[in-house]
């Protein structure tokens, strides 16, 4: 089997080194294809108004000066040659992938991309904590955890267009008793916000942030399961049609196209 792996942390992350590590259970055949420098947040953005360019840092490692959907396109479409990968994995993150911020998350991007060519695709992320700067994550969980569920998932067939989005909980192995198949949940992202700071000339920059509010969240969400310390499975799509909403809209909207707008004393209003 022939894998590749990518990261949105970049290519000297330690979550990419203990994916490596979890990879090379399956298969010696393990190709690594990373963004040169940190990634995270950049979502599905894809690099297309400047050159990209890859470092060779061995046989089958490359780091790449673009996003983890650069990589994944410039390793199937060229550096991995005529034979393509069976599965690609993304990650491990540092910090988890939940709710709505999957949009965001790199991680997941990667593995979308991977899909997007018919490749069996797994994004993997580490919950962790943050004490003022240091960082302490348990890769230790991801790395006993992962292969598993790894080889479980690819036992059987899933759906095409279909990625698994798996998050670790912030717990050591020992304390990890239950992996939960979950609906992807809902954090409320207008906790993202922007802290201003002032450089040293007088002007104003800013840093964005999580606000990181204790929520409680609804049972048989990636949110619920992984604040309870549960291991998160949740199958993902990009098809991001709100099917209710169709037959509604279609019913009001959809035919020939109004030429005039309706009621502008009302939206006027605000009614
Ligand atoms: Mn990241």
């Amino acid at each position: 089997m022939r894998i590749l792996l990518t990261n949105d942390d970049g290519i000297e992350a330690e979550g990419l080194a203990c994916l490596e590590r979890i990879a090379r259970q399956f298969s010696d055949d393990v190709w690594v294809c990373a963004p040169e420098v940190e990634q995270s947040g950049k979502g599905r953005g894809l690099t297309l108004t400047e050159p990209l360019r890859v470092k060779t840092l061995g046989e089958r490692r490359f780091a790449v000066s673009g996003t983890p959907t650069d990589c994944v396109i410039l390793a199937v479409n060229d550096l991995m040659g005529e034979h393509k990968p069976d599965l690609v994995l993304s990650g491990v993150n540092r910090g988890h992938n939940l709710g709505e911020d999957v949009s965001y998350s790199g991680t997941v991007a990667g593995a979308l991309q991977g899909m997007a060519f018919g490749i069996r695709s797994i994004a993997l992320s580490q919950s962790l904590e943050r004490f003022h700067d240091e960082v302490i994550a348990p890769w230790q969980t991801a790395e006993t955890f992962a292969p598993g569920i790894i080889s479980n998932l690819l036992e059987h067939d899933w759906d095409e267009g279909v990625i698994m989005n798996v998050n670790f909980p912030n717990l050591s192995p020992d304390q990890v008793r239950e992996v939960e198949v979950t609906s992807q949940g809902f954090r409320d992202l207008s906790e993202m916000h922007a802290v201003q700071r002032t450089d040293l000339r007088g002007r104003p920059y800013y840093w964005m942030s999580f606000r990181g509010r204790e929520q409680v969240y609804p049972d048989g969400t990636d949110l619920r399961a992984v604040a309870e310390g549960r291991i998160s499975v949740t199958p993902l799509h990009i098809d991001l049609t709100h099917r209710k909403s169709v037959n509604d809209l279609k019913r009001r909207l959809g035919g020939a196209p109004p030429r005039q707008v309706l009621g502008p004393a009302r939206i006027r209003a605000g009614l």
